[in-house]
């Protein structure tokens, strides 16, 4: 770290001096005791980096596979997640089709994408190319993944089919639920601040 910068406290606005601080250590403000910065540990987004690369792997189940199957009087059919996109589209739900392929493809591949090309590069101890626009459009678009309003939809739906026609949960439906929760643990994992921090520190 260069020349002792000043951390103004988010709670009190108390200016600080930075220290150095041992790895993994946090500094807490002097007269409110909230959080100021904390030393980013050498294996800070480890965990972040597996769980998005199990994730990845996921998605790309979850997009192969059929969603679910249905029958109706002995017609069968299944459906991608691409499919359902698709025929929205062309039943003139446009707008739908584009928020599902957005909330639901989109924006988690993106994201997924972004976290692991900026994290197998810091781990390497290298900057990726164009990793801070990547930060910074990770930290914006996470509003908009909506895995897991995705997989409750379809669950509801499921119940309410389930007394029109016969219903068989497919691969890509299991990949999702596990998708969710594999993302939401993932963002949990990944410490945006020791990323910026080690950026910081290569450059
Ligand atoms: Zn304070």
């Amino acid at each position: 770290m260069s020349a002792p910068a000043l951390v103004a406290c988010l709670e009190c606005d108390l200016l600080h001096r930075q220290a150095r601080l041992p790895a993994g250590g946090e500094a807490r403000c002097t007269r409110c005791g909230a959080h100021l910065f904390r030393s980013a540990r050498p294996d800070a987004n480890e965990l972040a980096l597996a769980l998005a690369l199990a994730a990845s792997i996921l998605f790309v189940a979850a997009n192969l596979f059929p969603l679910l199957g249905l029958e109706v009087r002995g017609t069968r059919s299944s459906t991608t997640l691409l499919d359902a996109v698709r025929s929205l589209w062309d039943d003139e739900a446009r707008a739908v089709a584009v928020l599902v392929f957005v909330t639901t493809m989109l924006v988690p591949a993106a994201e997924l994408f972004g976290l692991i090309w900026v994290l197998t590069a810091l781990r390497r101890g290298a900057r990726a190319w164009g990793a801070v626009p990547m930060l910074h459009f990770i930290e914006s678009v996470k509003p908009w993944g909506m895995v897991e309003v995705f997989v409750l939809g379809v669950l509801v739906s499921l119940v309410k089919l389930a007394t029109i026609a016969t219903v068989e949960p497919g691969v890509a439906l299991y990949s999702f639920g596990a998708l969710m929760a594999l993302i939401a643990a993932a963002a949990a994992a990944f410490d945006a601040e020791a990323a910026w921090a080690r950026l910081e520190a290569i450059r």
